[in-house]
């Protein structure tokens, strides 16, 4: 049995990691991907020989990898998914891992759920033709495969990272036809309001002016309060990608105007990876700012289950800086409740680095934060896909919703119409579902709540599951 099992070698997990293995206790980490790094320090596999990838604009990420790498008491177990979490008669926790092939049990004294997030699904129509990707997907075929996602992209959005993601295609060669963001460009009120996130955070800034120049220097054209609309393609020919200006309320005011690409890749936020901690029975809370549904959890990054820590995005999107901080504080708390304790001046440091990054997350949560009524809107038309893996549509969904007045939840849509049943489990719907339930009845969005998540979380062979009786 471990000290500790950690799910998740992204800058959450792995600065927890070497907290816990600094105080000397063992340490497993678990993670889906080929090496350590998680979303935002994603490597080329190490078949291409290569160690490290492009980390900027933060400085610390070297040493941090290279730490983890090399601790003797760290165990890391890579290109395994954790499926579920299960708790035994005599109440032992575990996790139950996957190979892709065989199925086991990861039994451990605590567990760090550093899970963090993916790309918020937006439903429009046209949204599953191929070649309609998120940017998360189209900057990982770049980082970890130095592939191009196609020759000519359009970018749409209204997260920051599209123009970091432009900036990175473009030095990679791409053609960008287009730049859309839904919102405008920070005025000088705005400006103003993110000088208390500076102080510890100036390396970001800069990286945010570099990509801006390098967007200027291609000339490409920068569309602000431009929405995506539609996407059509006839039969082996470039998508026809239809953009439309929207007002401050991301509300379409004009025509819409085509662009056509091979790609299109669309950044409107982040969605926190709950769904371990929703199967373990952690209570969540919503977030909006911070990307929905967040873990619900105490100074410590305890949750309401006694064993069960979560640190990074899980917590609220808020980027790397506090997802590190936030291992290192969770790390330190997971020694105490072993009975470790930290040296003081170790966390001092955790707590410095927590508030400064706490200060840049509320800003930008504040700043950026996805406009999530009239991003469901975008998928009234009856015929729109909302379910991609149960192929449910818009169209079904209102029936449903007219039918039945006492459909209320997004777990109730789930049950009458089987959207979220399928191999994503929710991932890709859960938040339309939702919003489109809060606009039928003209609630907010928390009220429809969340699907519940059950073993197995994500899709294993039937032989992993079967292996977890042994
Ligand atoms: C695709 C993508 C690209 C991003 N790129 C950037 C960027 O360029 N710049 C930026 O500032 N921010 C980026 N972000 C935001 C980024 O997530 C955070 O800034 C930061 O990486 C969060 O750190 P974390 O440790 O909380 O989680 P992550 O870095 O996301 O690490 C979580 C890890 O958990 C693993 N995992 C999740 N579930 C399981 C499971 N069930 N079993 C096994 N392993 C699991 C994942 O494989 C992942 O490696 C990106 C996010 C995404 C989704």
């Amino acid at each position: 049995m471990h000290d500790v099992a950690i799910v998740g070698a992204g800058p959450a997990g792995m600065a927890g990691a070497l907290q816990l293995a600094r105080a000397g206790l063992s340490v497993v980490v678990i993670d889906e991907q080929a090496r350590a790094g998680g979303q935002i320090f994603r490597r080329p596999p190490e078949e291409f020989g290569v160690r490290h990838g492009q980390y900027r604009p933060y400085g610390w990420a070297r040493d941090l990898i290279e730490d983890f790498e090399e601790h003797p008491l760290i165990e890391t177990r890579f290109r395994q998914t954790v499926f579920g979490i299960l708790r035994d008669p005599e109440g032992q926790i575990s996790l139950a891992v996957s190979d892709g092939q065989r199925g086991t049990r990861i039994k451990a004294r605590r567990v760090l759920l550093a899970t963090g997030a993916y790309d918020m699904p937006v439903a429009f129509p046209g949204w599953t033709l191929p070649g309609v990707m998120t940017a998360g997907a189209v900057q990982s075929l770049l980082k970890s495969q130095k592939l191009l996602a196609g020759r000519q992209i359009v970018v749409a959005g209204s997260h920051p990272i599209q123009l970091i993601l432009a900036a990175q295609l473009l030095e990679a060669g791409a053609d960008l036809a287009a730049i859309a963001l839904a919102r405008d460009l920070p005025g000088f009120l705005e400006m103003a309001r993110t000088l208390p996130a500076i102080p510890g955070n100036v390396s970001i800034f800069t990286e945010a002016l570099r990509a801006m120049a390098v967007i200027a220097r291609h000339r490409v054209p920068l569309l602000r309060r431009t929405l995506i609309s539609a996407v059509e393609q006839t039969g082996e020919g470039p998508l026809r990608i239809s953009l439309r200006k929207v007002d401050a309320q991301w509300r379409p005011v004009g025509t819409a105007r085509e662009f056509e690409a091979d790609v299109l890749a669309l950044g409107y936020g982040f969605t926190p990876s709950t769904e371990l901690a929703r199967q373990a029975g952690c209570a969540l809370s919503w977030h909006s700012a911070g990307g929905g549904w967040t873990v619900q959890h105490d100074d410590n990054f305890r949750t309401g289950v006694q064993e069960i820590f979560v640190a990074g995005e899980q917590t609220g999107v808020a980027g790397a800086g506090r997802a590190h901080a936030e291992g290192l504080v969770a790390g330190q708390a997971i020694a105490h409740s072993l009975g470790v304790g930290a040296d003081p001046l170790e966390v001092n440091r955790a707590q410095a680095l927590l508030k400064s990054s706490e200060r840049f997350a509320g800003v930008m949560q504040t700043m950026f934060e996805p406009n999530r009524t009239a991003l469901a809107d975008l998928s009234h038309h009856s015929a729109t896909v909302i379910c991609r893996c149960e192929e449910i549509t818009s169209g079904q969904l209102e029936d449903a919703l007219t039918c039945n007045p006492f459909l209320t939840s997004a777990s109730a849509a789930k049950l009458e119409c089987r959207t979220g049943m399928g191999v994503c489990q929710g991932r890709y719907c859960e938040g339309t579902v939702a919003a489109r339930i809060a606009m039928h009845h003209n609630t907010q969005i928390a009220q429809a709540g969340h699907f519940n998540a059950h073993l197995p979380v994500k899709p294993v062979p039937l032989g992993a599951y079967g292996d977890l009786d042994h």
